[in-house]
């Protein structure tokens, strides 16, 4: 069982076709403030990043984002509990990556599949072992489970390494997977 005080969210930028997404993003982010879970994220305000940060802030919660210098110049930023600055993409993903004990990816566009399978890569390869999960909004995920289930029927995923991605359609249910999920074993070469 893994205890989760800090949390990782990656989202779409965009708010795509469907109010479900915003509302689940809304959701996930007043049930991380209820739970006393930190979220971390990218800072924007932009689409369901910010959903979800405003939906964990009008709950009192706690948010970190972390954002480059150049996404700070440029885009609308929110007022979070605290705004880490950096220098470039890999920087800030390996502060998201250090900040939080588990990820959760909501529906997205490339930035936020980028981040999915990243996390899941420095599973594999041991560099962390931390819960991952989706929140599985209208099914938005089933294409890509379908792809990694193909991975490990073809002999490229191994299904120890499947299994570490858990989903839900429901935050609170979502949360629970994560946190009785412990990665163990997890290394390519165990
Ligand atoms: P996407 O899923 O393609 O919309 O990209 C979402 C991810 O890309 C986020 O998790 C961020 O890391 C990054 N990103 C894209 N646009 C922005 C933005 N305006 N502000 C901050 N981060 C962004």
């Amino acid at each position: 069982m893994s205890s989760i005080s800090s949390l990782c969210v990656f989202c779409g930028s965009s708010m795509g076709v469907r109010d479900a997404y915003a509302e689940a993003a809304k959701s996930l982010g007043g049930v991380l403030a209820q739970r006393g879970i930190h979220m971390v994220y990218g800072g924007s305000n932009a689409g369901l990043m910010g959903c979800t940060a405003r939906g964990a802030l009008e709950h009192q919660g706690k948010v970190t984002g972390v954002i480059t210098r150049e996404l700070y110049e440029r885009t609308d930023v929110l007022k979070v509990s605290k705004l880490v600055i950096v220098d470039s993409m890999h920087e800030r993903k390996a502060s998201m990556y250090g900040l939080s004990d588990a990820f959760i990816a909501l529906p997205g566009g490339i930035g936020t599949l980028e981040e999915l399978l990243e996390s899941l890569t420095w599973n594999q390869l041991g560099i962390h072992t931390k819960p991952v999960g989706l929140l599985n909004t209208l099914g938005f995920f089933d294409p890509l489970l379908t792809m990694l289930d193909h991975l490990t029927s073809q002999g490229f995923l191994r299904q120890v390494h499947r299994n570490q991605l858990v989903s839900s359609d429901d935050p609170s249910s979502l949360l629970d997977l994560l946190s009785g999920h412990t990665p163990s074993s997890m290394a390519k070469w165990q």
